[in-house]
């Protein structure tokens, strides 16, 4: 297993999977969530309206349509609340679920936006280390050793607490 962390803008990425951080609706928002939904095309929002929402920490996958990406798989992060809410379980779960629901469809690569640090308020470091290590643990023991991690960090500041957490649990 990689992990490659990276700035820029997830949409742009060839890769067999991207996470979207979704609202619960799945019907579209703003952020990275808006920025898939306007680089896909409206027959994502068509698919995604059949799913009927998702739960946070849970996830669903559809079609990547115009992406370059074959697949999304639309993840609900939590919303930060102080953090004694159960966030940080509910992030984790998010990273997990993805990568367990990319390697069940035989993707060999997924991208991560970081989940939750935008609107929803998580603060950014707690939620790059709760990313770092999730994604070690649940690839651990994996037959393919060629499966492709990659963290997309919008903001130069992002970039740099993924290479100081990777520096910690790697
Ligand atoms: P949430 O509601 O889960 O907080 P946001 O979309 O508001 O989701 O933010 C999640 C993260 O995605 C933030 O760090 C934000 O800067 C980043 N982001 C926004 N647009 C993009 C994009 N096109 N590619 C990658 N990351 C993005």
């Amino acid at each position: 297993m990689h992990i490659k962390v990276l700035q820029g803008d997830i949409t742009k990425l060839h890769v067999d999977a991207i996470v979207n951080a979704a609202n619960s609706s799945l019907l579209g928002g703003g952020g990275v969530d808006g920025a898939i939904h306007r680089a896909a095309g409206k027959e994502l929002l068509e698919e995604c309206r059949e799913l009927h929402g998702c739960k946070t920490g849970q996830c669903k996958m559809t079609k990547g349509y115009n992406l370059p990406a074959k697949y999304v798989i639309h993840t609900v992060g939590p919303v930060w609340n102080g953090g004694t809410d159960g966030e940080a379980e509910l992030l984790s779960c998010c990273y997990r679920n993805s990568i367990q629901c990319a390697i069940e469809h035989e993707c060999k690569s997924i991208a991560f936006p970081a989940i939750s640090t935008g609107i929803y308020g998580y603060p950014k470091e707690q939620a790059a280390e709760i990313a770092i290590s999730t994604i070690i643990d649940s690839t651990k023991g994996q037959a393919d050793s060629d499966f492709e991690v990659w963290l997309v960090a919008f903001d130069e500041e992002t970039e740099r607490l993924y290479h100081n957490a990777m520096l910690q649990y790697s």
